[in-house]
């Protein structure tokens, strides 16, 4: 996991469908996917960019630091995250304001590693872009955590 991998809301690219294609090539692998090399290194934010003027500007490195946290943008977006994705990225942005940056990539090490094979495992579905692509493969729609 990479500093640069962490956005300005408190997501983790380095966990998202779209940044694990990208790494591991899915395209190549026959998957039809959409590659984002994540929001700091594309130098554009997937979310806020358009709605917060701050992010867009890119004035502030993490939502904690506008007198605005945590705006309603970002709890929108962050209940969706709680509910789908086992992850939030207002509890994320307050461990990095508490602990620093080291200690939560470390954190986020430890909870996305893959048991079987030491890959990465996607926070949008659950799986892991190493060893779980055959799952991934099978379904049509759009793959989930906890669907067999
Ligand atoms: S799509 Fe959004 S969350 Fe995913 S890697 Fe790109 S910027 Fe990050
Ligand atoms: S917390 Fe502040 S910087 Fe972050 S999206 Fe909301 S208004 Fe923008
Ligand atoms: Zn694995």
């Amino acid at each position: 996991m990479r500093e640069e991998l962490i956005a300005p809301c408190g997501m983790n690219c380095g966990v998202c469908s779209s940044y694990l294609a990208m790494e591991n090539d899915l395209k190549k692998k026959g998957f039809g996917k959409t590659y984002c090399a994540g929001c700091l290194p594309r130098g554009k934010d997937c979310y806020h960019a358009k709605r917060c003027e701050l992010l867009g500007k890119g004035n502030v490195r993490f939502c904690y630091q506008c007198r605005d946290f945590p705006c309603k943008l970002l709890k929108t977006l962050d209940k969706r995250y709680r509910a789908f994705y086992h992850m939030s990225m207002i509890e994320n942005l307050e461990f990095i304001k508490k602990n620093g940056i080291e200690r939560f990539l470390e954190k986020e090490v430890e909870k996305w590693h893959c048991p079987e094979c030491g890959g990465v495992i996607c926070c949008h579905n659950g799986l892991c872009y190493s060893c779980g692509l055959e799952k991934l493969k099978q379904k049509k729609r759009k793959y989930r955590w906890d669907e067999s």
